[in-house]
């Protein structure tokens, strides 16, 4: 008696078959796209154990693409080549400007996230955005995505990461003086609980001339992953003002 067959699905061979998606397979044809990270989110989708390969693999080699230096510094300080919050997240930092909404201590229109093709994380830049005690730590930081309302109120959002977070000093200090996490904010990339700077005002002058943005106005959170998120109101730039210096990264 011939017995049919139902036809196998790509879940079927994930779970029988591992050979069938051998991590030098998937690596070759995600390589090929240049690490595509739409097409990461949509392999992702497909079944638990693809979801885990994105996770453990595929969105480290997105984060080594797009960002080598920073990527390998980060990497020289963790253990089993695992970052906090995982690579999914670290991903998800370098290709998405979070938007923003008011906080406590800024007040904005609401601002959807959205994707952005290219970012340039600066080490130098980083360090204005932390205050004296913990300029030994090491921060990444983005340079401000310009967004503008229709009355003129520019708002700069930036995003970065700081190396080993659970032991910097940035951590040690809040902890030191107590700093409670927000209770109505997470992270935007891992969605852990998140410590206000400007709460524990730990944001020194150096942030506010780096971002050229209004006085008071400037509020960045960090979370227990060591992703930071942050936003202000920039200062409207008049014809002479209008180019920065530009430190590298
Ligand atoms: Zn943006
Ligand atoms: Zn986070």
């Amino acid at each position: 008696m011939l017995v049919r067959q139902r036809p196998r699905l790509l879940q079927d061979y994930s779970e029988n078959s591992p050979s069938f998606l051998n991590e030098t397979v998937l690596l070759l044809v995600f390589k090929s796209v240049n690490w595509n990270p739409f097409l990461l989110c949509r392999c992702a989708c497909v079944c638990k154990r693809l979801a885990e390969l994105a996770k453990q693999l595929l969105w480290k080699e997105f984060c080594l693409s797009r960002a080598p230096k920073m990527v390998n510094d980060l990497l020289s300080v963790a253990r089993n080549e695992s970052l906090d919050g995982g690579w999914d997240s670290l991903g998800k930092l370098m290709f998405f400007c979070a938007g923003c909404h008011s906080t406590r201590h800024f007040q904005s229109k609401r601002i959807s996230g959205h994707f952005v093709w290219k970012a340039r994380f600066s080490r130098t830049s980083g360090r204005s955005f932390l205050v004296p005690q913990c300029r030994m730590d090491t921060l990444y930081v983005t340079d401000p995505c310009e967004h503008s309302d229709d009355e003129d109120d520019d708002v700069g959002l930036f995003r970065g990461v700081i190396k080993a977070f659970s032991i910097s000093r940035t951590r040690k200090m809040l902890e030191d003086m107590g700093a409670q996490v927000e209770k109505n904010e997470v992270c935007s990339f891992c969605r852990a609980e998140v410590w206000s700077l400007t709460q524990a005002q730990m944001i020194p002058s150096s942030a506010q001339r780096r971002l050229a943005c209004c006085e008071d106005s400037l509020e960045y959170f960090i979370c227990r992953n060591g992703h930071l998120h942050g936003m202000c109101s920039l200062v409207p730039l008049s014809d002479s003002e209008g180019l920065s210096e530009d430190e590298g990264s």
